[in-house]
């Protein structure tokens, strides 16, 4: 298991598992605490095949280079950090994405996870994935038409594909949740527990220059969905947007850029995906960078 200190206490995490320990009992000190941010994303290209409307990633066709990524992820490993989430655009057009996760997997102890729409998980790609990724999230906002309208891709190759993933690895499914994706929530977590899904993370929509954020009615209704909900699936919540009484957080003490950290594809470190406050990486280390932006905020 990987252990990190922080203000919550000593925390152990084991990556194939997913499993978390913590022990809070103990206090240490500042001066003992992990550097690095304990989870990170890193939107490896903005380039993706979909066009989906809520889309809020940057369309110019930016891609990390690979050898400043090896270095990154190592220091990550290096300061404490637990896992790294992969994402986009979509990740699996990255032209070294199995090696990517091959390297972070062999040469690094932190969970690798990725976000993705799922229809470009070959069963070749996932032939080389396999091993080497800890935890899969797939996008699916609905069932059937509603999926369709909004990804623009079959439903049935959808299930097709989550079938064939699920042999290889955890899965989870990300869910944007707005005015038309909320009535299918319920069909959604059937589908969740047809395939063993382990997680459900639901996303209210944000608001970009194509949607609205999620409505003030849509809102109470996924109030009382989550409220409601019995299903056997774990949930989980983007904080943003929603009520911090929502959330269950073992871990409140660590915050900011201590707890979660993102790398956008044309190299800036941020305090989150849609923030527009970052501090381009280059030549400095991961801490250099993380200190200058802790600096601007
Ligand atoms: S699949 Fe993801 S990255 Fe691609 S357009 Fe849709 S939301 Fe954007």
């Amino acid at each position: 298991m990987k252990k990190r200190i922080g203000p919550d206490g000593i925390l152990f995490f084991d990556r194939t598992s997913g499993n978390n320990i913590l022990i809070n009992e103990c206090s240490l000190p500042q001066s003992e605490w992990s550097l690095a941010p304990r989870q990170v994303s890193i939107a490896l290209t903005n380039v993706c095949d979909l066009q989906c409307e809520f889309c809020y990633a940057p369309k110019n066709k930016a891609s990390l280079d690979f050898q400043s990524l090896t270095k990154w992820i190592k220091e990550f490993d290096q300061f404490g950090s637990l896992g790294v989430g992969f994402g986009g655009g979509e990740p699996t057009l990255y032209p070294k994405f199995s090696d990517i996760c091959e390297f972070t997997a062999n040469e690094t102890d932190l969970a690798v996870t990725f976000t993705t729409h799922g229809h470009r998980l070959t069963d070749t790609l996932l032939a080389d994935l396999k091993g080497n990724v800890h935890f899969i999230r797939i996008s699916i906002d609905g069932v059937g038409a509603t999926y369709e309208r909004f990804r623009g891709r079959k439903f049935s190759k959808l299930l097709e594909r989550i079938e064939r993933t699920r042999q290889i690895t955890s899965l989870g499914f990300n869910v944007v949740v707005n005015d038309s994706t909320i009535q299918d929530l319920d069909q959604v977590a059937e589908v969740a527990k047809m395939f063993d899904i382990s997680e459900v993370l639901l996303l209210p929509q944000q608001a970009t220059k194509n949607v609205k954020g999620l409505s003030r009615d849509s809102y109470e209704k996924l109030k009382y969905w989550i409220e409601s909900y019995r299903g056997e699936t774990r949930l989980t919540i983007s904080d943003i947007g929603l009520e911090s009484n929502f959330i269950c957080n073992p871990l409140s003490m660590e915050t900011g850029l201590n707890a979660y950290a993102h790398i956008d594809a044309l190299g800036f470190i941020k305090g989150s995906s849609y923030s527009n406050i970052g501090q381009q990486i280059g030549d400095k280390s991961i801490l250099e960078a993380l200190q200058l932006l802790k600096e601007c905020k």
